[in-house]
């Protein structure tokens, strides 16, 4: 029996799986696998808790007598729990999650152990970390780089293993990971928006960035998934003809889930559960096999180090249920992609969410600030939130029409355009000569806020970056994506925005102008000036390309171009201005990107030659040659007349069959040279360009011939899964 049948037999055959279900109310066991605030409060010094609070609320140093205290508490802890190892666990540049386990068991030199943990080891760590993507900051002769503990994220415990949560950083101190950024972005933001804060409340001390995910996914049965190999070499399949029903009669979405695909997200949701992620909400998406997975919003900084690692527990859960988790963004053609939508907003420590309309005028003004004030970063920045999304998975659905398209815009809904629209119309500036009337202003400014009532029901879809109620939703980050790059994209473009503001709201103040109307003469420019970026129609249209592109609006389709705009020199200026990446840090991370990008295509391509040559060609020869022995049996049994009369379509398929594999072949060679020429060019840039140009059109060509092979060759001969096995088996 073929691979293919084998693993359709086994696929078919699971056996219902039982679930570590647990009957217990989430609450009796949430979080019991972090070392969270309330078992520090519990377990650590009164001094050791503050030091850690102080750090995660401030910033501040934890010295190392302290650390000590911390270590031991932590070292308890988890022991008591089956722990024998600890890790710092970190996010390099790949993208994915980094961890090295060693032993909390040290000889003690007189032929036994004791078990150690002191906090040296919990501050600082120099993994051998020489092979992750550095993009030429350091030389592999100095290899080393720093994991530092971030005590603003809990340690938790996988397995036996306790995971710190680590930066990572080299040994001149340049970020190598995707925390780094994030937390001097969420600093920048905390400081920014802190201080236009003071406008409406002094007792606004910290502002938190938050985040909530929504997560999509495929299922695929393990057996099958192990059966393709671009499933398991690229997460996405290379070649797969259209099933005859996919997703046209919208019967998945939010349908009923399958038992077996359900036994699986409960056993997720557990395991998140133990680690504090907070899951609430699961449905089944609109492709087939396709899934969702969205938590309550945290702290950004948390979120994130969520995000990361439920794509890693995710997997883990799977396999033990015989399923693979697809992340890709465009695992199968004609259906839809996954995505990541990223929900944020700023929070103040008076409780207060900043983009949430308030009840009164007065809130209203604070709320109009910090809405008009994204809606500017986004206008003035919107290049760089595309450069923070760029990927070459994330390139098959931005601008595919299931996915916002490439060009950067944010929605706001009729309500909030209806607002704006009247404030900018409003005149509400007293000259400033009338310096006595300004008492009278102010109260006039303030009576001019129109009420803000939100319908939510006003939703758009087909936008990259919506206003939702209370928050916006950047719905264009890939399924794969760390949520750390855009978040710190957006985080810092808000900081400098806010940081302009301030400026020229506190001018006006400084030339008499009152607060109010100060802010409001601002506002009301920034609403004037911001309008090209705001588009409320529909994003998937052809009209919108044209109607972006008078606006002047960039529509970058593809990641090497896309990747331009985090090197432009408003870009150095801003992250190195802001204290986020020197231009050293960004360079590097453009280059690693680059790389990133160009491998990809470089394996995909590989994997496709591949799959053509070792797989589809042999099938479709075995198909060839039936068909050419029996037409020539029956050219024996016929009449000449017979033969032209009845074999017809037969000698037709014959011919096409013949067709596609020559077509398959020669295709497969001219990738090859293609690839090869790509890989002589020296320049990250211009390599990746080569891969996306010369490289990548070869896919979809090659793939027409595979595909209508598969159409064609005996089902009993076709060597790979199909697409209604793959997107149907449950
Ligand atoms: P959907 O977009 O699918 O309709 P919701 O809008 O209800 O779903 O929520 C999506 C996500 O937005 C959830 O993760 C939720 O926690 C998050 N969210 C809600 N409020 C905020 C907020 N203030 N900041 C960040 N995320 C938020
Ligand atoms: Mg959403």
């Amino acid at each position: 029996m073929s691979i293919r049948f084998t693993a359709l037999s086994t696929a078919l055959n699971r056996s219902k799986l039982q679930v570590a279900k647990s009957t217990e109310p989430v609450s009796n066991y949430y979080g019991s696998h972090v070392f969270g605030d309330a078992v520090m409060k519990k377990d650590l010094t009164p001094e050791a808790y503050t030091a850690i609070k102080n750090a995660t609320l401030k910033g501040e140093k934890i010295d190392e007598q302290l650390a000590d205290q911390v270590a031991s508490a932590m070292k308890a802890w988890a022991s008591a729990r089956g722990v024998t190892h600890y890790t710092h666990w970190f996010q390099p540049l790949t993208g994915g999650t980094a961890e090295k386990h060693d032993a909390f068991f040290e000889p003690d030199h007189q032929g036994g152990s004791i078990e150690k943990f002191e906090g040296s080891l919990l501050i600082q760590q120099e993994p051998d970390a020489s092979s992750f993507p550095n993009g030429g900051i350091r030389q592999t002769f100095e290899a080393r780089g720093y994991t530092a503990w971030d005590p603003s994220s809990p340690a938790f415990i996988i397995g036996t293993t306790l995971c710190i949560p680590t930066i990572f950083v080299s040994y001149t101190g340049e970020a190598l990971d995707n925390k780094t950024p994030l937390l001097r972005a969420l600093q920048a933001i905390d400081e920014a928006a802190v201080s236009v804060c003071k406008y409406f409340d002094e007792n606004v001390t910290k502002v938190n960035a938050s985040l909530g995910w929504e997560q999509e996914y495929f299922l695929v049965d393990s057996a099958l998934y192990n059966s393709r190999p671009d499933l398991v070499l690229t997460g996405r399949t290379l070649i797969g003809h259209a099933p005859a029903k996919g997703q046209q009669l919208d019967d998945h979405y939010f349908g009923s889930i399958p038992e077996r695909v359900l036994n699986f997200m409960q056993e997720l949701e557990y395991e998140c559960h133990l680690l504090g992620i907070p899951v609430k909400t699961r449905h089944n998406e609109v492709a087939p096999g396709q899934y969702e997975l969205a938590p309550i919003y945290e702290e950004a900084n948390t979120s994130v180090d969520h995000n990361s690692l439920l794509m890693d527990v995710m997997d883990k859960v799977a396999i033990r249920h015989d399923f693979r988790v697809l992340l890709h963004e465009k695992p199968f053609a004609q259906v839809n992609g996954s995505g990541k939508h990223n929900n944020w907003s700023l929070g103040t420590d008076t409780g207060k969410n900043l983009l949430s309309p308030g009840k009164t005028p007065e809130s209203n003004l604070q709320f109009l600030t910090f809405f008009i004030n994204t809606i500017k970063a986004i206008d003035t920045y919107g290049d760089l939130v595309r450069a923070s999304i760029a990927s070459a998975g994330n390139d098959h659905r931005l601008g595919a029409n299931e996915a916002p398209p490439a060009i950067v815009s944010t929605f706001i809904g009729s309500q909030l355009s209806a607002v704006l629209n009247q404030l900018e119309n409003t005149d509400f500036m007293t000259s400033l000569k009338e310096k006595g009337e300004r008492d009278d202003q102010k109260l006039n400014v303030v009576n001019k806020i129109p009420e803000i009532k939100l319908d939510n029901t006003d939703r758009n879809r087909t936008s990259p970056f919506a206003f939702t109620g209370n928050k916006f939703e950047l719905r264009a980050v890939g399924s794969a994506a760390n949520c750390a790059e855009p978040m710190t994209v957006l985080n810092t473009i808000m900081a400098q925005q806010l940081k302009d503001f301030k400026e020229a709201v506190d001018l006006s103040i400084e030339f008499g102008v009152n607060k109010e109307d100060a802010i409001f003469s601002v506002l009301k420019e920034y609403i004037k000036s911001s309008k090209n970026v705001r588009f409320e129609g529909d994003g998937y249209s052809e009209d919108w390309v044209k109607l972006a592109e008078d606006r002047g609006l960039n529509n970058v389709k593809t990641t090497p171009q896309a990747l331009d705009f985090y090197v432009t020199e408003t870009a150095k200026k801003l992250f190195a201005e802001n204290n986020i990446m020197s231009r050293v840090e960004l360079e590097a991370r453009h280059e690693i990107q680059l790389e990133k990008y160009f491998m990809r295509i470089q394996i995909e391509s590989r994997v496709l030659g591949d799959l053509t040559v070792n797989h589809i060609v042999p099938a479709a020869v075995k198909y060839q040659q039936q068909l050419s022995e029996s037409l020539n049996s029956l050219k024996q049994v016929l009449s000449a007349d017979a033969f032209e009369q009845t074999a017809k379509k037969q000698v037709e398929m014959l011919g096409e069959v013949a067709g596609h594999i020559n077509a398959a072949i020669s295709l497969s060679e001219e990738m090859l040279s293609a690839r090869k020429k790509a890989n002589k060019v020296e320049h990250a840039r211009e390599k990746a360009i080569a891969y996306c140009e010369e490289v990548k059109p070869y896919f979809d060509k090659i793939r027409k011939h595979v595909d209508k092979l598969e159409q064609t060759v005996d089902d009993e001969l076709w060597p790979l899964p199909k697409y209604r096995e793959l997107l149907f088996v449950k």
